[in-house]
């Protein structure tokens, strides 16, 4: 407890002679009963360390994202709003190279802070939580880049140069002493500007309590950074824990910043968007959401996830009669919640009749962005540059296209150099270290990362030619780790027929356009098995009854035959394909691949995803592949056919995506080796070790 009470108070001290927002120190009197005020609670999440407009794959611009254009929002608004407030709600230091630069490749000294934190204190932040992204680089760097002390084994205790700002976490604690690994709340001392009954301007007060969520799936995403030292609470659990003591403090209004999103099923401790639950909690006040790479309320948005739930106003941004807001991802825009108050028995409290949220995009209704603010890249300029030299280090050549533009048709270009290599090292792994199961068949699963989520840019897109790290993490975004699995045939087919629901089911009788893409299954979790294996995915069949003709060496595959599988850290775990791939006894060690082993395994599709298999009609929209630009259709519609030649729904006959997954079809050059070794970090890790 003294450690959090320390943290709690020089926290505290920091605010008072911090950030851009806070008030002038000149004593306040309480407001008249009856007085209004307005206030700006601003949010911002899931920045994934975009700092810049910049795009670190292409090395090119995108002015479609940064931090330093959100930070022009900010600044608006700080112009528009007497009072205003600024939180981040996490996945805020992971997610760009430069991050990993930071991170792996030249890591930050416990002196020096980190170009995130560095751009969010200029800005001037008042409190933020922490996202599962956070926890990626593992408790020792998220401690020191944060300054948190954590009483968790294998972390100093000792003070670094963290943000200037307050961090709340309530539902994550250390296994060696059960207290929280950061303050679970903050109270914020400040002061309002308002009208009084004459028309001047007064100064009031006003205490905000904050308090931290992240997603409580953690444990099994970072099991390799988190098992044995932390572990998660539920969110309302946390929150009855926590938000009594935090009342106690005679706050105002309770401001929950929740890495999370909103989900209406059944709750439960390990739920990941607990959200909905959160805000039925009577001493929340006021969400601030993220995780959901979707902005929130999303009035104009037919599609928006977040239309027709009960109790959610997608409208005026809503949960249960609260206040809540999401902003959307890499820095796209503003989450901005206008906090109509009055001064009620003493204190502020909402008028919520008054009151709306909404979410400002950098993106203007002319098609062009606001512009970036200047200080922004003045103060991370020599990051970006180490960045980019590093990134920009050749690797080798390649004389083919690496793309995921058409991966879930069967196009392996961007998948085969990452299965190779992850096939080769763990083969040669298995020739030294394990000689028992040297004659077991190693097959290799990757997944497109790059599936056009965030637009026509966000496909893994490499010429070919020359190649560079940066080529090398456009084909593997994130810092995962090997693992190999030890499946029998049946769990093999499972975990193919868990990845084909990434389609939905055709109807080949109907005539007109329907959506092969099922947008809710993550293209990150579309697994391709290569390695010898073919296998056809019938998209006319219901979900789990898809994959056809699964052969190994040309021979069908055998319900009870051995295969060892390599794969990552987060699928082994169990992320995104649940039982299918998951590791029951994985202890895997950074850097260093273990084999696990299970037998059989329940690989049913998860029900929830069944209706997800159904036909469903196509809104006038064919496959996103379809909508790129002209020249890339130019470029892969010919070669490819088949659904997107010349965008003509009509076009659809084939409804088998066949995957010939042998390393065979087109060879790779000797030269590509390089950088197929460096296309999982793992690898390059030990390679460069
Ligand atoms: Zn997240």
């Amino acid at each position: 407890m003294p450690t959090l009470l320390r943290t709690l108070l020089w926290s505290g001290l920091l605010l008072v002679c911090g950030c851009a927002s806070a008030p002038s120190s000149r004593p306040a009197a309480r407001a008249a009963e009856g007085a209004r005020a307005q206030l700006a609670i601003l949010e911002s999440t899931d920045i994934h360390s975009n700092i810049l407009s910049y795009d670190y794959y292409k090395l090119a611009e995108d002015r479609s994202i940064g931090f330093e254009r959100m930070a022009t929002l900010v600044k608006q608004a700080r112009k528009e709003f007497a009072n205003s407030v600024l939180f981040d709600a996490g996945d805020t230091i992971q997610g760009t190279a430069l991050a990993d630069y930071q991170a792996l490749v030249k890591p930050v000294d416990c002196n020096e802070e980190l170009a995130m934190y560095r751009a969010m204190d200029a800005l001037g932040y008042d409190g933020g939580t922490i996202g599962n992204h956070e926890f990626n680089y593992g408790l020792p760097f998220l401690a020191q880049v944060t300054n948190q002390p954590m009483n968790v084994e294998g972390i100093a205790a000792r003070h670094c140069a963290g943000p200037h700002y307050p961090l709340v976490l309530s539902n994550a604690f250390s296994v060696r002493d059960n207290q929280p690994i950061y303050p679970p709340y903050a109270v914020l001392d400040r002061t309002l500007t308002l009208r009084d009954a004459e028309g001047h301007d007064i100064k009031a007060p006003i205490r905000i309590g904050i308090i931290g969520f992240t997603p409580p799936p953690i444990m099994q995403w970072d099991k390799r950074n988190l098992e044995g030292k932390i572990y998660t609470k539920g969110l309302v659990e946390s929150a009855r824990e926590y938000l009594p003591k935090l009342r106690a403090q005679n706050v105002d209004l309770v401001i929950a910043i929740s890495h999370g999103g909103i989900d209406v099923s059944p709750y439960g401790s390990a739920m990941e968007n607990a959200n909905w639950y959160l805000s039925q909690e009577p001493g929340i006040d006021a969400l601030l959401l993220g995780h959901s790479h979707a902005p929130f309320p999303d009035p104009h948005n037919a599609k928006s996830r977040f239309n027709n739930l009960p109790e959610v106003d997608n409208q005026r941004g809503f949960i249960h009669g609260k206040p809540a807001v999401m902003g959307n991802f890499w820095g796209k825009s503003l989450g901005v919640i206008e906090l109509a108050l009055v001064q009620r028995n003493g204190r502020w409290t909402i008028d919520a009749a008054a009151t709306h949220s909404e979410v400002r995009d950098i993106k203007k209704t002319d098609g062009s962005f606001v512009a970036p603010d200047p200080a922004i890249d003045a103060l991370i300029e020599p990051v970006h540059e180490a960045t980019i030299a590093y990134v920009s280090t050749p690797i080798g050549d390649s004389d083919f296209a690496m793309t995921s533009y058409f991966a879930e048709l069967g196009d392996v270009t961007a998948l085969q150099p990452v299965n190779m290599a992850q096939h080769d090292y763990a083969t040669s792994y298995i020739e030294r270290n394990l000689p028992q199961y040297a004659n077991v068949p190693v097959l290799s699963a990757a997944a497109p990362f790059k599936t056009g989520f965030s637009g026509a840019n966000d496909y893994t897109d490499i010429e070919a030619g020359p190649l560079a790290i940066h080529n090398a993490a456009d084909l593997y975004l994130y810092p995962n780790t090997l693992t190999a699995v030890k499946v029998d045939g049946a769990v093999l087919k499972g975990w193919l027929e868990r990845s084909a629901q990434r389609f939905n089911r055709i109807d080949p009788t109907r005539r007109e356009a329907q959506e092969l893409v099922n947008r809710k299954f993550s293209g990150y979790n579309f697994d391709v098995i290569q390695g010898g294996l073919t296998y056809a995915i019938d998209v006319t069949q219901p979900t789990g009854m898809r994959i056809t003709n699964l052969r190994y060496l040309g021979k069908p595959v055998d319900a009870a035959q051995t295969f060892i599988v390599v794969t990552n850290n987060y699928r082994a775990s169990g992320g995104g394909l649940g039982a299918c791939a998951k590791a029951s006894d994985t202890r895997s060690r950074r850097l260093e691949p273990q084999l696990a082993f299970r037998a059989g395994g329940d690989c049913r599709p998860d029900p929830v995803h069944v209706r997800d298999g159904q036909a469903r009609p196509c809104q006038g929209r064919w496959p996103r592949q379809c909508a790129l630009a002209e020249g890339q259709r130019r470029r892969y519609g010919d070669l490819r056919g088949g659904p997107c030649r010349g965008a003509n729904p009509e076009a659809l006959t084939a409804h088998r995506l066949e995957f010939s997954g042998g390393f065979i079809g087109k060879p790779l050059p000797p030269t590509i080796d390089a950088a197929a070794r460096m296309a999982t970090r793992g690898i390059t890790a030990l390679h460069g070790s």
